[in-house]
């Protein structure tokens, strides 16, 4: 196998790198990880839902930008779901029903 951090050949069950002294991860668990950003934190959470019930596209925006990102699905769900939810409403409101 090869180090993935200086590209030298080491032994298959090396622990550290004897090129550049870089622990050697397992080649499974390097292809297994997933790129995935952040959470929003709570703070940031707070202000889009409050942002989306005076401005429901921010949650539809911020929804769908969520939906896409592993670690924000469930975040992306709930403004989503606010986002539609509030729109409805004004557009219920907007038309006088
Ligand atoms: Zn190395």
């Amino acid at each position: 196998m090869y180090c993935q951090h200086c590209g030298k050949e080491i032994k298959d069950k090396a622990v550290v790198c004897t090129g550049c002294g870089h622990p050697v991860d397992s080649v499974g668990d390097v292809e297994g990880k997933t790129v995935a950003g952040e959470p929003w934190n709570l703070l940031m959470m707070s202000g889009l839902i409050v942002a989306t019930l005076f401005v429901p596209p921010v949650g539809l925006v911020f929804g769908i930008m969520g939906l896409m990102d592993e670690a924000k699905k469930v975040q992306g769900a709930i403004l989503t779901t606010i986002g539609v939810f509030m729109t409805l409403l004004m557009v219920a409101i907007i038309l006088g029903l």
